[in-house]
Protein backbone atom coordinates (compact mmCIF):
# COMPACT_ATOMS: atom_id res chain seq x y z
CA UNK A 1 0.00 0.00 0.00
CA UNK A 2 2.95 2.16 0.89
CA UNK A 3 4.82 1.78 -2.31
CA UNK A 4 1.59 2.14 -3.94
CA UNK A 5 1.10 5.83 -2.33
CA UNK A 6 5.17 6.19 -2.94
CA UNK A 7 4.74 5.73 -6.75
CA UNK A 8 1.34 8.20 -7.17
CA UNK A 9 3.56 10.78 -5.34
CA UNK A 10 5.81 9.99 -7.81
CA UNK A 11 3.68 10.32 -10.12
CA UNK A 12 2.10 13.57 -8.86
CA UNK A 13 5.49 15.23 -9.16
CA UNK A 14 6.38 14.60 -12.78
CA UNK A 15 2.98 15.52 -14.08
CA UNK A 16 3.64 18.87 -11.53
CA UNK A 17 6.89 19.18 -13.05
CA UNK A 18 5.70 19.31 -16.63
CA UNK A 19 2.34 21.35 -15.74
CA UNK A 20 4.76 24.06 -13.85
CA UNK A 21 7.56 24.48 -16.72
CA UNK A 22 4.09 24.74 -19.22
CA UNK A 23 3.03 27.24 -16.91
CA UNK A 24 6.34 29.06 -16.94
CA UNK A 25 6.33 29.91 -20.84
CA UNK A 26 3.97 32.73 -19.81
CA UNK A 27 4.60 35.83 -17.96
CA UNK A 28 0.83 35.39 -16.66
CA UNK A 29 0.74 32.01 -15.55
CA UNK A 30 4.58 31.52 -14.66
CA UNK A 31 4.34 32.61 -10.63
CA UNK A 32 1.83 30.17 -10.44
CA UNK A 33 3.82 27.26 -12.96
CA UNK A 34 6.46 27.93 -10.24
CA UNK A 35 4.51 27.10 -7.11
CA UNK A 36 2.78 24.17 -8.70
CA UNK A 37 6.31 22.39 -9.28
CA UNK A 38 7.36 23.53 -6.04
CA UNK A 39 4.59 21.68 -4.75
CA UNK A 40 4.93 18.74 -6.67
CA UNK A 41 8.43 18.62 -5.32
CA UNK A 42 7.74 19.00 -1.78
CA UNK A 43 4.99 15.77 -2.21
CA UNK A 44 7.85 14.27 -3.79
CA UNK A 45 10.55 14.55 -1.55
CA UNK A 46 8.33 13.88 2.04
CA UNK A 47 6.94 10.84 0.25
CA UNK A 48 10.63 9.64 -0.35
CA UNK A 49 11.22 10.77 3.24
CA UNK A 50 8.74 8.59 5.31
CA UNK A 51 7.58 5.98 2.45
CA UNK A 52 10.58 4.78 0.91
CA UNK A 53 11.78 1.62 2.03
CA UNK A 54 15.09 -0.71 1.55
CA UNK A 55 15.30 -4.18 2.66
CA UNK A 56 12.36 -3.50 4.76
CA UNK A 57 13.81 -0.58 6.12
CA UNK A 58 12.71 2.85 6.22
CA UNK A 59 14.89 5.95 6.01
CA UNK A 60 15.94 6.87 9.90
CA UNK A 61 18.52 9.70 9.96
CA UNK A 62 15.24 12.24 10.21
CA UNK A 63 17.84 14.98 12.13
CA UNK A 64 20.22 14.97 9.61
CA UNK A 65 17.49 15.16 7.26
CA UNK A 66 15.50 18.14 8.24
CA UNK A 67 18.41 19.96 10.01
CA UNK A 68 19.69 19.98 6.19
CA UNK A 69 16.31 21.06 4.40
CA UNK A 70 15.74 23.58 7.38
CA UNK A 71 19.33 25.11 6.77
CA UNK A 72 19.00 24.78 2.30
CA UNK A 73 15.42 26.24 3.04
CA UNK A 74 16.82 29.18 5.09
CA UNK A 75 19.42 29.89 2.76
CA UNK A 76 17.33 30.10 -0.25
CA UNK A 77 14.88 31.84 1.47
CA UNK A 78 17.11 34.55 2.02
CA UNK A 79 19.23 34.40 -0.90
CA UNK A 80 16.07 34.71 -3.38
CA UNK A 81 15.12 37.95 -1.37
CA UNK A 82 17.83 39.59 -0.55
CA UNK A 83 18.79 39.06 -4.40
CA UNK A 84 18.67 42.19 -7.39
CA UNK A 85 17.49 41.75 -10.84
CA UNK A 86 20.51 42.25 -11.85
CA UNK A 87 22.60 39.60 -10.10
CA UNK A 88 19.69 36.88 -10.84
CA UNK A 89 22.24 35.26 -13.31
CA UNK A 90 24.76 34.67 -10.59
CA UNK A 91 22.44 33.03 -8.18
CA UNK A 92 21.10 30.67 -10.99
CA UNK A 93 24.43 29.85 -11.60
CA UNK A 94 25.60 29.19 -8.06
CA UNK A 95 22.18 27.11 -7.08
CA UNK A 96 23.25 25.31 -10.62
CA UNK A 97 26.79 24.29 -9.16
CA UNK A 98 24.91 23.00 -6.24
CA UNK A 99 22.82 21.08 -8.48
CA UNK A 100 26.19 19.54 -10.00
CA UNK A 101 27.69 19.22 -6.80
CA UNK A 102 24.80 17.27 -5.89
CA UNK A 103 25.33 14.65 -8.37
CA UNK A 104 28.63 14.58 -7.89
CA UNK A 105 28.31 13.56 -4.51
CA UNK A 106 25.72 10.81 -5.50
CA UNK A 107 28.49 9.47 -7.87
CA UNK A 108 31.12 9.18 -5.01
CA UNK A 109 28.72 7.38 -2.64
CA UNK A 110 27.51 5.15 -5.04
CA UNK A 111 30.90 4.48 -6.68
CA UNK A 112 32.09 3.68 -2.95
CA UNK A 113 29.44 1.04 -2.24
CA UNK A 114 30.12 -0.06 -5.06
CA UNK A 115 34.20 -0.79 -4.67
CA UNK A 116 33.38 -2.39 -1.47
CA UNK A 117 30.34 -4.97 -2.63
CA UNK A 118 33.79 -5.63 -5.37
CA UNK A 119 36.97 -4.98 -2.88
CA UNK A 120 36.75 -8.90 -1.41
CA UNK A 121 37.98 -9.76 -5.10
CA UNK A 122 40.32 -7.01 -5.24
CA UNK A 123 42.37 -7.45 -1.99
CA UNK A 124 41.39 -10.45 -0.47
CA UNK A 125 41.17 -13.35 -2.75
CA UNK A 126 38.84 -14.98 -4.27
CA UNK A 127 38.95 -18.17 -1.63
CA UNK A 128 38.53 -15.97 1.28
CA UNK A 129 36.04 -14.02 -0.51
CA UNK A 130 33.22 -16.65 -0.71
CA UNK A 131 33.18 -16.21 3.34
CA UNK A 132 31.91 -13.15 2.76
CA UNK A 133 28.89 -14.66 0.57
CA UNK A 134 29.14 -12.12 -0.95
CA UNK A 135 26.33 -11.20 -3.34
CA UNK A 136 24.02 -12.47 -1.25
CA UNK A 137 22.88 -9.75 0.46
CA UNK A 138 23.78 -6.69 -2.52
CA UNK A 139 21.85 -5.48 -5.17
CA UNK A 140 24.73 -5.73 -7.43
CA UNK A 141 24.69 -9.09 -8.01
CA UNK A 142 24.64 -9.77 -12.28
CA UNK A 143 26.72 -10.01 -14.74
CA UNK A 144 29.70 -8.03 -16.27
CA UNK A 145 27.64 -6.01 -18.62
CA UNK A 146 25.24 -4.67 -15.59
CA UNK A 147 27.91 -4.03 -13.36
CA UNK A 148 29.38 -2.19 -16.11
CA UNK A 149 26.35 -0.18 -16.94
CA UNK A 150 26.11 0.79 -13.40
CA UNK A 151 29.74 2.20 -13.51
CA UNK A 152 28.78 4.16 -16.50
CA UNK A 153 26.14 5.46 -14.71
CA UNK A 154 28.28 6.31 -11.99
CA UNK A 155 30.78 7.74 -13.54
CA UNK A 156 28.39 10.17 -15.74
CA UNK A 157 26.89 11.71 -13.06
CA UNK A 158 30.57 12.38 -11.85
CA UNK A 159 32.03 13.47 -14.83
CA UNK A 160 28.79 15.80 -15.79
CA UNK A 161 28.13 16.79 -12.24
CA UNK A 162 31.76 18.12 -11.53
CA UNK A 163 32.14 19.70 -14.94
CA UNK A 164 28.79 21.73 -14.27
CA UNK A 165 29.98 22.02 -10.34
CA UNK A 166 33.17 23.91 -10.84
CA UNK A 167 32.23 25.33 -14.30
CA UNK A 168 29.12 26.88 -12.34
CA UNK A 169 31.07 28.41 -9.72
CA UNK A 170 33.47 30.10 -12.05
CA UNK A 171 30.55 31.62 -14.04
CA UNK A 172 29.57 32.65 -11.04
CA UNK A 173 32.99 34.75 -9.64
CA UNK A 174 32.93 35.74 -13.49
CA UNK A 175 29.68 37.36 -13.51
CA UNK A 176 30.23 39.38 -9.94
CA UNK A 177 33.70 39.78 -11.07
CA UNK A 178 35.63 37.76 -8.64
CA UNK A 179 37.08 35.99 -11.36
CA UNK A 180 38.46 37.32 -14.12
CA UNK A 181 38.89 36.10 -17.81
CA UNK A 182 41.75 33.77 -18.35
CA UNK A 183 42.58 32.39 -21.81
CA UNK A 184 46.34 30.71 -23.00
CA UNK A 185 47.41 29.86 -26.36
CA UNK A 186 46.38 26.19 -26.81
CA UNK A 187 43.89 26.59 -24.12
CA UNK A 188 40.76 24.70 -26.64
CA UNK A 189 43.41 22.05 -26.89
CA UNK A 190 44.45 21.94 -23.65
CA UNK A 191 40.51 21.05 -22.87
CA UNK A 192 40.00 18.67 -25.31
CA UNK A 193 43.55 16.48 -24.34
CA UNK A 194 41.66 17.06 -20.80
CA UNK A 195 38.69 15.69 -22.30
CA UNK A 196 39.74 12.79 -24.22
CA UNK A 197 41.55 11.71 -20.75
CA UNK A 198 38.30 11.35 -18.26
CA UNK A 199 37.00 9.60 -21.29
CA UNK A 200 39.99 6.99 -21.81
CA UNK A 201 39.90 6.54 -18.05
CA UNK A 202 36.23 5.70 -17.66
CA UNK A 203 36.30 3.13 -20.88
CA UNK A 204 39.24 1.68 -19.01
CA UNK A 205 37.17 1.02 -16.12
CA UNK A 206 34.23 0.33 -17.55
CA UNK A 207 36.14 -2.11 -19.85
CA UNK A 208 37.15 -3.91 -17.25
CA UNK A 209 34.03 -4.31 -15.23
CA UNK A 210 32.46 -5.95 -18.44
CA UNK A 211 34.86 -8.18 -17.86
CA UNK A 212 33.92 -9.27 -13.90
CA UNK A 213 31.89 -12.46 -13.33
CA UNK A 214 30.76 -12.73 -9.80
CA UNK A 215 31.72 -16.46 -9.04
CA UNK A 216 29.43 -19.42 -8.40
CA UNK A 217 30.47 -21.06 -5.41
CA UNK A 218 29.61 -24.57 -6.68
CA UNK A 219 31.18 -24.54 -9.50
CA UNK A 220 35.48 -24.09 -8.98
CA UNK A 221 35.79 -22.94 -12.53
CA UNK A 222 34.28 -20.19 -12.63
CA UNK A 223 35.51 -18.53 -9.66
CA UNK A 224 38.48 -18.56 -10.93
CA UNK A 225 37.03 -16.92 -14.74
CA UNK A 226 37.23 -13.30 -15.19
CA UNK A 227 37.42 -12.43 -11.93
CA UNK A 228 39.48 -9.79 -12.47
CA UNK A 229 39.62 -5.93 -11.37
CA UNK A 230 42.26 -3.90 -10.65
CA UNK A 231 42.48 -2.22 -7.19
CA UNK A 232 44.00 0.72 -8.87
CA UNK A 233 39.98 1.53 -9.53
CA UNK A 234 39.68 3.94 -6.51
CA UNK A 235 42.50 6.43 -7.50
CA UNK A 236 41.02 6.48 -11.10
CA UNK A 237 37.91 7.25 -10.28
CA UNK A 238 39.39 10.23 -8.08
CA UNK A 239 41.76 11.02 -10.68
CA UNK A 240 38.63 11.40 -12.65
CA UNK A 241 37.31 13.64 -10.24
CA UNK A 242 39.99 16.17 -10.18
CA UNK A 243 40.11 16.11 -14.01
CA UNK A 244 36.42 17.01 -14.72
CA UNK A 245 36.53 19.85 -12.06
CA UNK A 246 39.91 20.73 -14.32
CA UNK A 247 37.96 20.80 -17.24
CA UNK A 248 34.64 22.41 -15.78
CA UNK A 249 37.14 25.20 -14.50
CA UNK A 250 39.26 25.35 -18.03
CA UNK A 251 36.13 25.11 -20.16
CA UNK A 252 34.42 28.53 -18.34
CA UNK A 253 37.60 30.84 -17.73
CA UNK A 254 37.78 31.58 -21.42
CA UNK A 255 34.48 32.28 -22.68
CA UNK A 256 33.12 36.21 -22.33
CA UNK A 257 31.52 37.68 -20.05
CA UNK A 258 28.68 38.53 -22.33
CA UNK A 259 28.52 34.93 -23.01
CA UNK A 260 28.02 33.92 -19.53
CA UNK A 261 24.03 33.61 -19.00
CA UNK A 262 24.52 30.61 -22.59
CA UNK A 263 27.06 29.37 -21.22
CA UNK A 264 24.81 28.93 -17.52
CA UNK A 265 22.10 27.56 -19.51
CA UNK A 266 24.56 25.06 -21.03
CA UNK A 267 25.75 23.87 -17.69
CA UNK A 268 21.82 24.01 -16.01
CA UNK A 269 21.58 21.19 -19.02
CA UNK A 270 24.04 19.62 -17.77
CA UNK A 271 22.99 19.17 -14.19
CA UNK A 272 19.92 18.01 -15.73
CA UNK A 273 21.81 15.06 -17.03
CA UNK A 274 24.08 14.32 -13.92
CA UNK A 275 20.73 14.50 -11.96
CA UNK A 276 18.95 12.32 -14.09
CA UNK A 277 21.83 9.77 -13.96
CA UNK A 278 20.79 9.71 -10.17
CA UNK A 279 17.79 8.96 -10.78
CA UNK A 280 18.76 5.73 -12.58
CA UNK A 281 21.66 4.99 -10.12
CA UNK A 282 18.42 4.85 -7.49
CA UNK A 283 15.59 3.59 -10.39
CA UNK A 284 13.68 6.90 -8.50
CA UNK A 285 11.79 7.58 -11.38
CA UNK A 286 10.46 11.39 -10.47
CA UNK A 287 14.79 12.14 -9.97
CA UNK A 288 14.88 10.92 -13.67
CA UNK A 289 11.86 12.37 -14.43
CA UNK A 290 13.37 16.26 -13.01
CA UNK A 291 16.99 15.57 -14.45
CA UNK A 292 15.45 14.78 -17.89
CA UNK A 293 12.91 18.34 -17.89
CA UNK A 294 16.11 20.37 -16.96
CA UNK A 295 18.52 18.79 -19.15
CA UNK A 296 16.07 19.12 -22.13
CA UNK A 297 14.51 22.80 -20.95
CA UNK A 298 18.48 23.73 -20.69
CA UNK A 299 19.28 22.66 -24.00
CA UNK A 300 16.40 24.21 -25.71
CA UNK A 301 17.30 27.42 -24.04
CA UNK A 302 20.30 27.23 -24.82
CA UNK A 303 19.97 27.04 -28.65
CA UNK A 304 17.37 29.64 -28.23
CA UNK A 305 19.75 32.24 -26.79
CA UNK A 306 22.16 31.10 -29.48
CA UNK A 307 19.29 31.70 -32.12
CA UNK A 308 18.51 35.46 -31.00
CA UNK A 309 22.18 36.33 -30.78
CA UNK A 310 22.68 34.71 -34.39
CA UNK A 311 25.42 33.24 -33.19
CA UNK A 312 26.33 28.96 -32.94
CA UNK A 313 27.10 27.48 -29.82
CA UNK A 314 30.82 26.95 -30.80
CA UNK A 315 30.91 30.60 -31.50
CA UNK A 316 29.73 31.44 -27.70
CA UNK A 317 31.82 28.69 -26.28
CA UNK A 318 34.90 29.95 -28.24
CA UNK A 319 34.13 33.20 -29.28
CA UNK A 320 35.38 35.20 -26.52
CA UNK A 321 32.35 37.52 -26.90
CA UNK A 322 32.10 40.32 -24.46
CA UNK A 323 35.34 39.12 -22.35
CA UNK A 324 36.93 42.11 -20.11
CA UNK A 325 39.37 43.12 -22.60
CA UNK A 326 36.06 44.46 -24.45
CA UNK A 327 35.65 42.62 -28.23
CA UNK A 328 36.58 45.89 -30.35
CA UNK A 329 34.38 44.42 -33.63
CA UNK A 330 35.51 46.47 -36.68
CA UNK A 331 38.04 49.09 -36.18
CA UNK A 332 37.27 52.18 -34.09
CA UNK A 333 35.39 54.13 -36.89
CA UNK A 334 35.57 57.76 -36.88
CA UNK A 335 31.57 58.83 -35.75
CA UNK A 336 29.50 61.96 -36.83
CA UNK A 337 28.25 64.49 -34.30
CA UNK A 338 25.30 63.20 -31.96
CA UNK A 339 22.77 65.89 -30.15
CA UNK A 340 21.72 66.26 -27.03
CA UNK A 341 17.82 66.54 -26.55
CA UNK A 342 16.52 68.73 -23.11
CA UNK A 343 14.23 67.22 -20.45
CA UNK A 344 11.63 69.80 -21.60
CA UNK A 345 11.64 68.98 -25.21
CA UNK A 346 11.60 65.45 -24.54
CA UNK A 347 8.54 65.85 -22.73
CA UNK A 348 6.92 67.79 -25.17
CA UNK A 349 7.87 65.74 -27.82
CA UNK A 350 6.44 62.65 -26.38
CA UNK A 351 3.23 64.06 -25.06
CA UNK A 352 2.21 65.18 -27.88
CA UNK A 353 2.76 61.83 -29.85
CA UNK A 354 0.36 59.55 -31.65
CA UNK A 355 2.36 56.47 -30.27
CA UNK A 356 5.51 55.70 -28.20
CA UNK A 357 7.35 52.78 -27.84
CA UNK A 358 9.88 51.93 -25.06
CA UNK A 359 12.54 49.73 -25.37
CA UNK A 360 13.88 48.34 -22.05
CA UNK A 361 17.45 47.47 -21.97
CA UNK A 362 20.30 46.11 -18.77
CA UNK A 363 20.42 50.26 -17.92
CA UNK A 364 17.12 49.75 -16.98
CA UNK A 365 17.50 46.62 -14.88
CA UNK A 366 20.34 48.67 -13.11
CA UNK A 367 18.84 52.11 -12.34
CA UNK A 368 15.75 49.95 -11.29
CA UNK A 369 13.77 52.34 -12.67
CA UNK A 370 10.91 50.48 -13.91
CA UNK A 371 8.15 51.49 -11.49
CA UNK A 372 8.39 55.35 -12.88
CA UNK A 373 8.97 53.81 -16.13
CA UNK A 374 4.95 52.66 -15.55
CA UNK A 375 3.90 55.72 -14.21
CA UNK A 376 5.43 57.82 -17.25
CA UNK A 377 3.77 55.12 -19.49
CA UNK A 378 0.23 55.55 -17.90
CA UNK A 379 0.89 59.60 -17.66
CA UNK A 380 1.33 59.45 -21.70
CA UNK A 381 -1.82 57.60 -22.05
CA UNK A 382 -3.80 59.57 -19.53
CA UNK A 383 -2.94 62.40 -22.17
CA UNK A 384 -4.23 60.15 -25.36
CA UNK A 385 -0.74 58.62 -26.26
CA UNK A 386 -0.31 55.20 -27.22
CA UNK A 387 2.57 53.36 -25.51
CA UNK A 388 4.06 49.86 -25.93
CA UNK A 389 7.10 48.55 -25.18
CA UNK A 390 9.37 46.78 -27.75
CA UNK A 391 11.36 43.51 -26.31
CA UNK A 392 13.99 41.90 -27.27
CA UNK A 393 15.03 38.62 -26.36
CA UNK A 394 18.39 38.88 -25.28
CA UNK A 395 17.85 42.52 -23.69
CA UNK A 396 19.44 42.55 -20.14
CA UNK A 397 21.66 39.82 -19.05
CA UNK A 398 19.13 36.84 -18.35
CA UNK A 399 16.52 35.42 -20.76
CA UNK A 400 13.02 37.17 -19.98
CA UNK A 401 15.09 39.87 -18.06
CA UNK A 402 12.76 42.75 -19.54
CA UNK A 403 9.34 40.70 -18.75
CA UNK A 404 9.96 39.80 -14.95
CA UNK A 405 11.40 43.84 -14.22
CA UNK A 406 9.01 44.85 -16.28
CA UNK A 407 5.99 42.58 -14.48
CA UNK A 408 7.53 43.90 -11.23
CA UNK A 409 6.29 46.93 -11.84
CA UNK A 410 3.00 45.78 -12.74
CA UNK A 411 3.58 46.56 -16.66
CA UNK A 412 0.64 44.78 -18.87
CA UNK A 413 1.73 41.77 -20.46
CA UNK A 414 -0.45 43.45 -23.59
CA UNK A 415 1.44 46.21 -23.59
CA UNK A 416 4.79 43.75 -24.27
CA UNK A 417 5.35 43.33 -28.13
CA UNK A 418 8.34 40.78 -29.37
CA UNK A 419 10.74 41.75 -31.03
CA UNK A 420 8.98 40.94 -34.65
CA UNK A 421 5.67 42.18 -34.22
CA UNK A 422 7.57 45.57 -32.74
CA UNK A 423 9.65 46.12 -35.58
CA UNK A 424 6.74 46.07 -37.89
CA UNK A 425 5.26 49.09 -35.86
CA UNK A 426 7.92 51.00 -35.73
CA UNK A 427 8.09 53.09 -39.25
CA UNK A 428 4.57 54.16 -37.92
CA UNK A 429 5.77 55.23 -34.40
CA UNK A 430 6.82 59.21 -33.63
CA UNK A 431 8.90 58.43 -30.47
CA UNK A 432 11.19 55.60 -29.05
CA UNK A 433 12.10 56.13 -26.17
CA UNK A 434 15.26 53.86 -25.22
CA UNK A 435 15.73 53.27 -21.45
CA UNK A 436 19.23 51.78 -20.79
CA UNK A 437 19.35 49.42 -24.12
CA UNK A 438 22.56 49.52 -26.49
CA UNK A 439 23.42 46.69 -28.47
CA UNK A 440 19.60 44.94 -28.87
CA UNK A 441 18.89 48.66 -31.25
CA UNK A 442 22.83 48.82 -32.69
CA UNK A 443 22.71 49.01 -36.61
CA UNK A 444 25.69 47.31 -37.04
CA UNK A 445 24.21 43.74 -36.60
CA UNK A 446 22.64 44.68 -40.15
CA UNK A 447 24.91 46.72 -42.01
CA UNK A 448 28.44 45.83 -40.97
CA UNK A 449 29.79 42.21 -41.32
CA UNK A 450 33.03 42.68 -39.31
CA UNK A 451 30.95 43.53 -36.12
CA UNK A 452 30.83 41.09 -33.80
CA UNK A 453 27.35 41.27 -32.99
CA UNK A 454 26.55 41.29 -36.80
CA UNK A 455 23.56 38.82 -37.83
CA UNK A 456 22.21 39.18 -34.14
CA UNK A 457 17.98 40.11 -34.85
CA UNK A 458 17.88 43.82 -33.45
CA UNK A 459 15.25 46.34 -32.52
CA UNK A 460 14.69 48.36 -35.27
CA UNK A 461 13.93 51.75 -34.02
CA UNK A 462 16.22 54.29 -36.70
CA UNK A 463 12.75 53.45 -38.58
CA UNK A 464 10.42 55.57 -35.79
CA UNK A 465 10.28 59.53 -36.53
CA UNK A 466 12.05 60.30 -33.86
CA UNK A 467 14.50 58.14 -31.36
CA UNK A 468 15.85 59.27 -27.81
CA UNK A 469 18.44 57.37 -26.15
CA UNK A 470 18.80 57.46 -21.96
CA UNK A 471 22.01 56.39 -21.35
CA UNK A 472 24.46 57.85 -18.89
CA UNK A 473 27.71 58.48 -21.45
CA UNK A 474 28.93 57.41 -24.75
CA UNK A 475 30.72 53.99 -23.33
CA UNK A 476 29.67 51.10 -25.24
CA UNK A 477 26.99 48.33 -24.26
CA UNK A 478 27.91 44.75 -23.08
CA UNK A 479 29.51 43.51 -26.21
CA UNK A 480 31.73 46.57 -26.26
CA UNK A 481 31.25 48.45 -29.40
CA UNK A 482 29.81 51.94 -30.87
CA UNK A 483 26.59 52.12 -31.70
CA UNK A 484 25.42 53.70 -35.06
CA UNK A 485 22.32 54.91 -33.88
CA UNK A 486 23.69 57.32 -31.68
CA UNK A 487 24.94 59.52 -34.47
CA UNK A 488 22.09 59.11 -36.85
CA UNK A 489 19.98 62.76 -37.57
CA UNK A 490 16.43 61.16 -35.79
CA UNK A 491 18.29 60.13 -32.88
CA UNK A 492 18.88 62.46 -29.59
CA UNK A 493 20.64 61.21 -26.58
CA UNK A 494 19.21 62.55 -23.10
CA UNK A 495 21.90 61.77 -20.61
CA UNK A 496 21.75 60.26 -17.38
CA UNK A 497 20.30 58.20 -14.81
CA UNK A 498 17.03 56.28 -15.93
CA UNK A 499 15.36 56.54 -12.91
CA UNK A 500 16.35 60.14 -12.54
CA UNK A 501 15.93 61.17 -16.17
CA UNK A 502 12.61 59.27 -16.00
CA UNK A 503 11.14 61.00 -12.33
CA UNK A 504 12.30 64.14 -14.22
CA UNK A 505 10.41 63.83 -17.33
CA UNK A 506 7.14 62.85 -15.29
CA UNK A 507 7.11 66.28 -13.40
CA UNK A 508 8.20 67.78 -16.78
CA UNK A 509 5.05 66.24 -18.13
CA UNK A 510 2.75 66.82 -15.72
CA UNK A 511 4.22 70.70 -15.62
CA UNK A 512 2.47 71.03 -19.63
P1 LIG B 1 23.73 46.61 -23.19
O1 LIG B 1 24.56 45.90 -22.20
O2 LIG B 1 24.09 46.54 -24.61
O3 LIG B 1 23.69 48.16 -22.83
C1 LIG B 1 23.20 48.63 -21.61
C2 LIG B 1 23.40 50.13 -21.59
O4 LIG B 1 22.77 50.61 -20.40
C3 LIG B 1 24.84 50.54 -21.50
O5 LIG B 1 25.29 51.06 -22.74
C4 LIG B 1 24.89 51.58 -20.38
O6 LIG B 1 25.43 52.79 -20.90
C5 LIG B 1 23.43 51.78 -20.01
N1 LIG B 1 23.23 51.94 -18.58
C6 LIG B 1 23.83 51.27 -17.58
N2 LIG B 1 23.40 51.72 -16.39
C7 LIG B 1 22.48 52.67 -16.65
C8 LIG B 1 21.68 53.51 -15.82
N3 LIG B 1 21.74 53.45 -14.48
N4 LIG B 1 20.84 54.38 -16.42
C9 LIG B 1 20.78 54.48 -17.78
N5 LIG B 1 21.53 53.71 -18.60
C10 LIG B 1 22.38 52.83 -18.03
O7 LIG B 1 22.23 46.15 -22.92
P2 LIG B 1 21.14 45.55 -23.89
O8 LIG B 1 20.01 45.21 -22.99
O9 LIG B 1 20.89 46.48 -25.03
O10 LIG B 1 21.80 44.26 -24.50
C11 LIG B 1 22.06 43.08 -23.75
C12 LIG B 1 23.41 42.51 -24.09
O11 LIG B 1 23.65 41.37 -23.23
C13 LIG B 1 23.50 42.00 -25.52
O12 LIG B 1 24.80 42.17 -26.00
C14 LIG B 1 23.17 40.52 -25.36
O13 LIG B 1 23.68 39.74 -26.42
C15 LIG B 1 23.89 40.23 -24.07
N6 LIG B 1 23.36 39.01 -23.48
C16 LIG B 1 22.11 38.96 -22.98
C17 LIG B 1 21.60 37.76 -22.54
C18 LIG B 1 20.20 37.62 -22.06
O14 LIG B 1 19.79 36.49 -21.83
N7 LIG B 1 19.46 38.68 -21.90
C19 LIG B 1 22.39 36.54 -22.55
C20 LIG B 1 23.69 36.72 -23.08
C21 LIG B 1 24.13 37.91 -23.52
P3 LIG B 1 26.11 53.87 -19.89
O15 LIG B 1 27.16 53.16 -19.17
O16 LIG B 1 26.60 54.95 -20.79
O17 LIG B 1 25.01 54.35 -19.00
Amino acid sequence: MELNILTLSYLIGSITFILGLKMLSNPASARKGNLVAAGGMTIAILATIFLYEEDGEKLHNYGWIFGGIAIGTLIGFLAAKRVKMTAMPEMVSLFNGMGGACAMLISIVEFNHFYEHLRPYLEIGLTEAENFAFGSETSLQGSGAQLALHLVIILAGLVIGTVSFAGSIIAWGKLNGRVKDFAFRGQHIFNIVLLLIIIGLSVYMVYHTSRFEFPSFYEEESVTANTWLPSSFKYIFYGILVLSALYGIFFVLPIGGADMPVVISLLNSFTGVAAACGGFLYDNKVMLTGGILVGAAGTLLTILMCKAMNRSLANVLIGSFGGGAKAGGGAAKEQGAYKEISLSDAAVVMTYANKVFIVPGYGLAVAQAQHICHELEKLLESKGVEVKYAIHPVAGRMPGHMNVLLAEADVPYEKLLEMEHANEEFPTTDVVLVLGANDVVNPAAKTDPSSPIYGMPILDVELAKNVIVNKRSMKPGYAGIENDLFFQPRTSMLFGDAKKVLQDLVAEIKNL
